[in-house]
């Protein structure tokens, strides 16, 4: 069986390493709050390249606050819009709804999956205070347009980067282009946590501190509440296992992008697209994407022949029961997504004997 992600794999790689962490931490009686946060926070900073990080629970947390904390900071209101990628995971559409501003999707380029910045303009209205791009699948989806338009209308730029630690444009990573990102440590991301784990990051020191008090109940001093926050914090372990993941995670980034690049290679069968160009710096393959009009047929095809591979996403945010008020809008472009897109597995410990079979199969099929 070819795993989409074996995560006991990835663990054991560094076992020895993580195993010394966590034991030091366990020793050390101190859990929350901590000199491992602290660690943690600069060197992501440092290899985010923002003046600040700041740890918090899980990836959908960072964004909640970010938008969270403009509101207190009077940036932005309740009732403000957000340009927002139509195809992206749920959690970049609810950071919005939670702090009560309204998504307003564009559709994604079909051929690159990440938010059209030609369509971004006709959606900017009066309300409109940001934009809100993911880089989804690992690609990096900004673009020179959109820094402009932001300039433009001034708007914030916010980053949704929990599928692409380590991806650049041009000499900056993404997570430091914009004002603010959010981070998310899943498990199964790129740089992965033994539970939820999370992190905002900044160069704007009022932002990072009002994110650190609100994911702290609101609290600048003990027992001192400025704001109505939250508790949102990051745990001593999961920081402390982080930074040890953090060394590697340009190795491991490398190594998605060599199976990336075989894929892209190889595959030949006529039914599948491939919506991914081999970009080196651009992309860090959290996932690898590809679409085909029989996807259906072919996930089935790859399981029986011991492949797993996952749907992202099956259902688009607009569509879901969740969001009855958009079910009706209609992005086309989103919707033959999700239709067709199909994700190869791709990951740090896949054997390139087990990526040559994976394009057997596809070609095959
Ligand atoms: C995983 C993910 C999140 C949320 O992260 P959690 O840590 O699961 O809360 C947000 N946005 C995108 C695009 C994601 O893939």
């Amino acid at each position: 069986m070819i795993k989409f992600l074996d995560l006991q794999k990835v663990t054991a790689k560094y076992a020895s390493e993580i195993h010394e962490a966590v034991r030091r931490v366990v020793d050390s009686g101190w859990y929350l709050q901590g000199q491992e946060n602290e660690r943690f926070e600069a060197n992501y900073a440092n290899y985010i390249g923002t003046k600040y990080a700041i740890g918090c629970a899980n990836g959908l947390d960072a964004l909640i606050l970010i938008f969270k904390a403009y509101m207190e900071m009077g940036v932005m209101q309740a009732g403000d819009e957000v340009i927002v990628p139509a195809n992206t995971y749920i959690a970049s559409i609810l950071a919005l709804t939670e702090n009560n501003l309204v998504p307003v999707f564009v559709e994604p380029k079909f051929n690159t999956l990440e938010i059209d910045d030609d369509m971004i303009e006709s959606a900017i209205t009066s309300k409109t205070k940001a934009i809100f791009i993911v880089h989804l699948y690992g690609r990096c989806a900004y673009t020179e347009k959109i820094g402009q338009l932001c300039k433009k209308y001034n708007l914030k730029l916010v980053e949704d980067n929990a599928q692409a630690h380590g991806c650049y444009f041009g000499n900056q990573r993404t997570g430091s282009i914009g004002d603010a990102a959010g981070h998310s440590f899943y498990p199964g991301k790129n740089l992965g946590a033994f539970g939820d784990a999370g992190a905002v990051t900044t160069n704007n020191k009022v932002l990072a501190e009002v994110v650190r008090a609100l994911a702290n109940y609101g609290s600048t001093r003990k027992y001192v509440f400025k704001y109505c926050g939250r508790n949102s914090r990051l745990d001593e372990i999961q920081a402390a296992i982080l930074d040890v993941k953090l060394k590697h995670l340009d190795d491991d980034n490398e190594y998605r992008k060599d199976i990336a690049e075989y894929y892209i290679k190889h595959i030949s069968n006529p039914c599948v697209s491939l919506p991914v160009t081999m970009d080196r710096r651009n992309n860090v393959f959290h996932l690898f994407p590809i679409l085909c009009t029989k996807r259906d047929e072919l996930h089935d095809y790859l399981e029986v022949n011991d492949v797993q591979t996952i749907i992202h996403y099956p259902i688009p945010p607009h569509k879901q029961e969740c969001y009855q008020e958009w079910n009706a809008l209609s992005l086309p472009i989103t919707e033959q997504i999700a239709q067709q897109e199909l994700s190869l597995p791709v990951s740090p410990v896949m054997e390139m004997g087990e990526v040559r079979k994976v394009v057997e199969l596809v070609n095959r099929f």
